[in-house]
């Protein structure tokens, strides 16, 4: 199954951008220019002869597959009928949640293909779910078919051990069936024995709880004064409820076919102290690490981390969310595209399809952000790699916080106490590293274009704060200036992250892959300030994990006092035995030969332990 992305090949451009650079004996002149501002300032200036009008039909000839598709929509809603059948619930749930994806916001199709999740959720007893997805589908789905929904929550509710609510519900259905003309009668005959089905269930339910009601009154009868004390204090009859209940809901039922539930609980969201997590609690100048661990800086490492003291192993000992994270684009329909938990229930964006959040929470959060920086051109974005986890970087960022930083003169003292502290913040994603000098001019050629794209992008949006033309341009070249410094911290910085199949939730999240037997996939790249000042080694001493959207740094191994903390960027020894393998993947990506003792070890004449003279 392919997403319905459109794919677009930024290289081809750049790459003919490069060599027209190269006709005109442009090139030379760039490859002398020493800063970033410069890089983009000549790209500007040059726009004219070197790109014409690439910029604007880039950014205008495909903005027409963004829109929502009710053929697409519909056609994925089928595919989901079809998985449902073959009781492949997965790849069901995916295509529903594709089909919400690209359904007009507030449609039937939309409606349905709730509806049908619901159904799917309910199958893999995931019943509050169900419940909140009945709820979702409600409002546009068929009048005429509103009583299936009705009778699905009656179930959830049954199931959810709730006697009351699910006759309750049942009753609802009921009278929506006798109030709703034109039903197939012999359709409707097999419902009603469902429906009676349910009756006797839940009648056997309810005996069942007041039962065990009854056992758990029986230790505290003793302190009732007498019988009528009893009745007031034991649980309201079961009877009593449905009525009040079945009278309220027939005065309102005139115009109110089908009232909507009492918010059901949301996902599972235990709310923990994290820092309380980490080892020894957290570090005064560093929150998101353990007190165990400090920020070091020396002239040949840089900035990097260090064991104050010695460190068990399987300890937590940083903790860290991303500054700002990108799914890879596969994904797009699995994962929350805020928070990179898994959907369950699908909230979308209204103008684009390309994106879904797994709450209102996090919806209401990255459209009210960056996600409305990103919606018009998204399709683009999508193709521009780690450049579009830069351009997230500076649009997530509140606009007070980015135009102080980045316009800021004076370099901050270091040395006064509220400057020591380094945080998961925007004034830490300045402050990583580039490697510019390593970068062959070719790379920076093409990551100036990109980061202009990207600032073109910006500029088509309400991003900037100036309206007069002429502060525009200042303002998109200084925005591109930083969108390419930040497309070279990413490049050397971003971290990939890979998600592993852990628990019951995850029978709606390998889906829509070919290799769904996978047990660990990489999903997502990542910023992680702090995580992003360990240096590399091929044979790390710790791992990480992401869960609960924080990436966990455990130690692998114990750790002296005084020991650095190594990460790997991605060729594991383990993984990769070969070091030259390692050490071109390393110093290509990277700029540095792996002198870690993974690489050092092999590197080192290997002297054979003399034995019984064979060879
Ligand atoms: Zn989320
Ligand atoms: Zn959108
Ligand atoms: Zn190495």
């Amino acid at each position: 199954m392919e997403s319905p992305f459109s794919d677009m090949d930024w290289l081809d451009t750049a790459s003919n951008t490069l060599d027209l650079a190269i006709q005109k004996g442009l090139y030379t002149e760039f490859s002398h220019l020493k800063s970033d501002l410069d890089r983009i300032r000549f790209i500007h200036n040059h726009r004219t002869s070197l790109l014409s009008n690439t910029f604007e039909r880039y950014l205008s000839s495909t903005s027409s597959c963004l829109t929502k598709n009710a053929t697409t929509a519909i056609n994925f809603r089928k595919k989901g009928n079809d998985y449902f059948v073959e009781k492949d619930l997965s790849r069901a749930a995916w295509c529903y949640r594709a089909s919400i994806a690209l359904s007009t916001s507030n449609s039937q199709d939309m409606a349905l293909s709730y509806g049908n999740l619901s159904a799917v959720l309910f199958e893999l007893n995931h019943y509050h779910e169900s419940i909140r997805a009945i709820q979702l589908a409600n409002d546009y789905y068929p009048t005429e078919l509103k009583f299936k929904l009705v009778f699905r929550r009656a179930a959830c509710y049954h199931k959810l051990s709730d006697p009351e609510r699910s006759a309750y519900e049942l009753k609802i259905c009921r009278d929506l069936i006798k109030r709703t003309a034109g039903l197939d009668r012999k359709k409707i005959d097999s419902f009603c024995k469902e429906m009676d089905q349910l009756s006797r269930q839940i009648a056997i339910l309810n005996k069942r709880k007041e039962e065990e009601a009854e056992e758990k009154q029986e230790p505290q009868t003793m302190s009732y004064k007498n019988l009528d004390d009893l009745i007031q204090n034991s649980p309201t009859p079961t009877e009593t409820i449905v009525a009040c209940l079945s009278k309220s809901t027939e005065e309102k039922a005139t115009n109110e076919f089908c009232p909507p539930s009492p918010p059901s609980p949301p996902r599972s969201t235990i709310l923990v102290d994290e820092s309380k997590l980490l080892l020894n609690g957290s570090n005064k100048y560093v929150p998101c690490a353990s007190s165990t661990l400090r920020v070091a800086n020396s002239k040949d490492k840089g900035r990097h981390i260090v064991a104050n003291q010695d460190i068990p192993s399987d300890v937590l000992v940083l903790n860290e969310r991303p500054y700002a994270c990108l799914l890879l684009p596969k994904f797009a329909y699995t994962y929350c595209d805020h928070c990179l938990t898994s959907i369950v229930i699908p909230y979308v964006c209204p103008q684009c399809s390309h994106v879904l959040f797994c709450s209102e929470h996090c919806q209401q959060r990255a459209l009210a952000s960056y996600h409305q920086y990103e919606c018009k051109h998204i399709h683009i974005l999508k193709t521009l790699g780690i450049a579009f986890l830069a351009y997230r970087t500076l649009t997530i960022t509140d606009h007070e916080t980015l135009w102080t930083t980045i316009t800021q003169t004076t370099i901050p003292n270091d040395n006064e106490e509220q400057n020591k502290i380094y945080k998961s913040d925007y004034v830490s994603i300045q402050k990583l590293i580039t490697h510019t000098e390593q970068m062959s001019i070719d790379d920076l050629f093409h990551y100036s274009l990109t980061a202009y794209l990207l600032s073109e992008i910006i500029k088509s949006t309400n991003f900037l704060r100036c309206n007069q033309i002429k502060k525009r341009d200042t303002e998109q070249i200084l925005l591109a200036s930083i969108l390419l410094k930040h497309i070279q911290q990413m490049i050397c910085n971003a971290q990939t992250i890979s998600i592993t199949k852990t628990n019951q939730m995850d029978d709606i999240i390998f889906d829509n892959d070919d290799d769904r037997d996978e047990v660990t996939k990489r999903f997502a790249s990542a910023i992680f300030p702090t995580c992003a000042l360990m240096n590399h080694s091929c044979v790390p001493n710790i791992r990480c994990i992401f869960d609960q959207g924080h990436l966990r740094v455990y130690t692998a191994k114990p750790i002296r006092q005084g020991e650095e903390i190594l990460n790997c960027y991605g060729p594991q020894k383990s993984l990769m035995p070969s070091i030259e393998q390692r050490q071109n993947v390393l110093l290509e990506q990277y700029f540095f030969k792996c002198q870690c003792e993974g690489c050092v070890e092999i590197i080192k004449p290997h002297v054979e332990p003399i034995a019984n003279g064979e060879n």
